[in-house]
């Protein structure tokens, strides 16, 4: 198929681009370059330096490229700094998602991928998370998402033959298989970068975020799903879209890890030692998030590839390790 991919030049998004190359599928990347890397992009795919508000650009190249479906990572996703900066939030991650809609249906484009999160649950109040749980966001990045998920559902009222996915990723993790891009945020704040990190000596330690969480061991537990799984869901979810579809789906592989866990982990992988401080919690982490997700196995067949956690962590020391300034721009 003919893809546009938004966001492309992310850390999702230049995975998922990977992905579609390597199974057959034609590629254009839209992104500002923001926060994303040019480096990251794959050489087979075309790119488009474009925001999501610039809408008659976007039309112009669904049209251009005879784009089939949209992917849509493009988007902004610091909890913190959506706490600190809604109005940005909502613009970028709501607003900019209305535009593409709106280029979208201009140019006759009837498919969607979409990213949202987890972060839309909220503090859901049992695990594991099904998709039919309440959905009560705590940050307005979590709102901002929702949102989308709302026009989505109206848009697609509106327009029987408009279909698209929504998937809620719970934490994307790891990098390509085959070490040829990665992880890079600036800052970078997601746990197996940030401890990689502090292996390679980039930062001087590892600051745990509270251990007086009601879990086993009392520190936060996640479910660390491998970037090339989340990646191969969407082109799944992609290929399988019949006219006028609906979906929702968890993404995460129903197991969670605490942070001690995961700190072992890149012990073991890495065999090396580093500096860890235990402090306070950070503020709007619940204390244990993991996925169900028997929806998208039964109804999509998929299934996560990434199931052994050191395996997940191995893969983006492998990047991080030979990239300790990530693309270096
Ligand atoms: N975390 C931590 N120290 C860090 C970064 C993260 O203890 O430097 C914890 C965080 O509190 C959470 C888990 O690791 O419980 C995963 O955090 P991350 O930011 O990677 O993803 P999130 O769950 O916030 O999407």
């Amino acid at each position: 198929m003919n893809v546009m991919v938004a966001g492309g030049a992310g850390y999702i998004g230049s995975h998922a681009t990977k992905l579609l190359l390597d199974a057959g599928h034609k590629v254009v990347v839209v992104d500002n370059l923001y926060r994303g890397h040019r480096a990251a992009v794959d050489s087979r795919a075309d790119f488009v330096e474009a925001d999501l508000a610039q809408t008659d650009v976007l039309e112009q190249t669904l049209r251009e490229y005879r784009v089939e479906c949209v992917m849509h990572f493009a988007a902004l996703a610091y909890v913190g700094e959506s706490v600190t900066d809604p109005l940005d939030y909502y613009d970028k991650n709501t607003g900019g998602t209305v535009s593409m809609l709106q280029a979208m249906k201009a140019a006759g484009v009837k498919k969607m991928v979409f990213s949202s999160t987890c972060a839309t649950y909220g503090e859901p109040d049992d695990v594991p998370i099904v998709e039919t749980m309440g959905q009560s966001p705590v940050s307005p990045y979590g709102w901002s998402k929702l949102f989308v998920e709302r026009v989505l559902i109206d848009y697609a009222v509106s327009d029987p033959e408009f279909a698209f996915t929504a998937l809620r990723y719970f934490n994307v993790a790891g990098a390509s298989s085959d070490g040829s891009i990665g992880e890079d945020h600036e800052p970078e704040t997601h746990l197996i970068p940030v401890i990689c990190e502090a292996v390679l000596g980039v930062r001087e330690k590892i600051v745990v975020f509270g251990t007086d969480y009601d879990t086993p061991d009392g520190t936060c537990i996640r479910d660390y799903i491998h970037v090339e799984d989340l990646c191969g869901a969407h082109i799944l979810a992609m290929e399988k879209m019949q006219p006028g579809q609906t979906n929702f789906y968890n993404l995460g592989i129903g197991r969670g890890y605490s942070v001690k866990d995961i700190i072992e982990s890149v012990k073991r992988v890495t065999g090396r030692e580093f500096t860890i401080e235990y402090g306070e919690r950070r503020a709007g982490d619940p204390p244990m998030l993991y996925a169900n997700s028997e929806k998208i196995q039964g109804e999509l067949g998929w299934k996560p590839n990434y199931t052994d956690l050191d395996e997940i962590v191995r893969t983006a020391w492998n990047w991080i390790e030979k990239h300790p300034d990530g693309y270096g721009d």
